[in-house]
C-alpha cells in the first residue's frame, strides 16, 4: 500500500485567502478546465486547478513556495471560463498577496499596508515628517514671486529624506526577496539545474526573463484583454522615464551644476520626456480602473490593497500634473499644495513599495527567473 500522507491545513491561511479576494475557492469541483484554458500555464504539472486544490486544502508552504502563482498574469481567462464561479484568477491573486507578505520585512508593515483602517496613519507620517522639516528650515509659508518649488520645499530637505527612504526600501526588499528565493528552491519545484557562475546565471536566465518583461509578452498571450496590456506597458514606461528624469535632474543638481535651469523649459528635453511619463502614467491608470469596474460587474473583483495601490498611483499622476498645469497659469497657493501632495503621494509609493502591489513586479521578475533556472516554464 502507498505511503499516506498526512495533511495540516491552515485553516488561518484559507481565510486570509477569502479576505485577499480568494472566497469563492470552495467552489472549485477540481474540473481542471482552468488549466486547459490558460494559455501560460506549463505543459507538465499546469495551473492553477492544483493551486485551487492546495489553497482549498490549507496548504500555505507549498502555495507561498511555488512560483506558478507568479506565472499567472491574472487575465481571468480562466474565471470566465470556469464553470462553477470559483474565480480561479481572483484566488491566484489572493495567495499572491499572501505569498509576498509572508516574505515581506519587516512584517507588521504588511499587514498595516493591506488594511484600509491603517491608511490616514500611513499617509499621515509623509505629511508630518515633511511639515516637520519644512517648519525647521523655516518654510512654512507660500513663497512670494516667481514660482519655485525649491522656494517652498528646498533640494535639502526633500532630497536627504527620499535618499534615507530609497535605502531602507532597498534593504527591506532584498531581505523579502532573499527569502522568497531560498523559499522557491526548498519548495514544491525544487530546482535541479546545476548551479551556475553568475555570468552564466545572468546571460542565460535573468536577460531573457529582463527582454520578456520588457516586451511584456506574456501579457500578449492572454489575449482576452487587449486593453490591459497597453495599459500596463504604459504605466511600466511611464515609470521608466519618470526614473531616468529623476536620475538626471539629481546628477543635474549635485554634480553638473544645472540648478539655475530649474524649474525646466518646456522644449528642454528632460522636461519634455516627464510630460511625456506623466500622460502615459494617467492614460495606463484610466484604462486600468475603467476595466477593472467593468470587470468587477463581470468576472473578478479587486481588494482594497489592488485599488489603493493603483488609486495612489494615479493620484501621483494627477497631481503631478496639476502642479505643471497651476504653476504655468501661477497660481501660487494652488501649486505649492499640489506639489506637496504630490510629494505625499510619492513618499507613500517609494516608503511602502516592498509591501505594496509595486512589489508584485518585482517578486514575479524573480519568480520567472526561478522557472527559467530551474527548467521549470514551458
Ligand atoms: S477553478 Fe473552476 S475551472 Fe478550475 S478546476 Fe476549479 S471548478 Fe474547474
Ligand atoms: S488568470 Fe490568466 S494567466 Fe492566470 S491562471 Fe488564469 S488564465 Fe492563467
Amino acid at each position: 500500500m502507498a505511503d499516506r500522507q498526512l495533511i495540516e491545513p491552515d485553516m488561518d491561511f484559507v481565510k486570509k485567502v477569502g479576505d485577499f479576494g480568494g472566497d469563492t475557492l470552495k467552489k472549485c469541483f477540481q474540473c481542471a478546465t482552468c488549466s486547459v484554458v490558460c494559455k501560460l500555464s506549463p505543459e507538465k504539472n499546469p495551473f492553477p486547478r492544483k493551486e485551487m486544490i492546495w489553497a482549498g486544502w490549507g496548504l500555505k508552504d507549498r502555495l507561498v513556495t511555488d512560483p506558478d502563482i507568479w506565472l499567472c498574469h491574472q487575465c481571468n481567462d480562466c474565471s470566465q471560463y470556469c464553470p462553477r464561479g470559483a474565480k480561479p484568477g481572483d484566488v491566484l491573486a489572493a495567495v499572491r498577496n499572501y505569498s509576498f507578505m509572508h516574505y515581506a520585512f519587516p512584517g507588521i508593515l504588511g499587514k498595516a499596508l493591506s488594511d484600509s483602517k491603517f491608511l490616514p496613519l500611513l499617509l499621515g507620517i509623509p505629511v508630518v515628517i515633511l511639515l516637520f522639516l519644512m517648519g525647521i528650515a523655516g518654510h512654512l509659508n507660500i513663497p512670494q514671486g516667481e514660482i519655485v518649488f525649491e522656494k517652498f520645499v528646498p533640494h535639502y530637505i526633500v532630497d536627504p529624506l527620499f535618499i534615507t527612504v530609497s535605502i531602507l526600501m532597498g534593504i527591506s526588499l532584498i531581505v523579502g526577496v532573499a527569502r522568497f528565493w531560498n523559499g522557491m528552491k526548498h519548495g514544491v519545484h525544487p530546482s535541479v539545474s546545476k548551479k551556475l557562475p553568475v555570468g552564466d546565471f545572468i546571460k542565460l536566465h535573468v536577460i531573457p526573463t529582463l527582454v520578456d518583461i520588457f516586451k511584456h509578452s506574456k501579457f500578449m498571450e492572454c489575449d482576452r484583454n487587449r486593453w490591459r496590456y497597453i495599459a500596463h506597458l504604459l504605466i511600466f514606461y511611464s515609470f521608466i522615464a519618470l526614473a531616468i528624469v529623476t536620475g538626471i535632474v539629481f546628477l543635474g543638481i549635485y554634480f553638473l551644476g544645472f540648478e539655475h535651469m530649474l524649474p525646466l523649459a518646456q522644449w528642454n528635453p528632460v522636461k519634455l520626456l516627464a510630460n511625456a511619463g506623466a500622460i502615459a502614467l494617467f492614460v495606463g491608470c484610466t484604462i486600468i480602473i475603467s476595466n477593472r469596474l467593468k470587470e468587477e460587474e463581470e468576472k473578478s473583483k479587486s481588494t482594497y490593497f489592488d485599488w489603493v495601490f493603483i488609486m495612489v498611483v494615479y493620484f501621483i499622476a494627477i497631481s503631478g500634473i496639476l502642479t505643471e498645469l497651476t504653476r504655468l497659469a501661477h497660481l501660487a497657493g494652488l501649486a505649492y499644495s499640489l506639489y506637496f501632495v504630490h510629494l505625499v503621494l510619492v513618499f507613500y509609493l517609494l516608503a511602502y513599495l516592498p509591501f505594496s502591489k509595486f512589489a508584485h513586479m518585482i517578486y514575479r521578475t524573480v519568480a520567472l527567473v526561478y522557472s527559467s533556472y530551474s527548467g521549470r516554464e514551458g
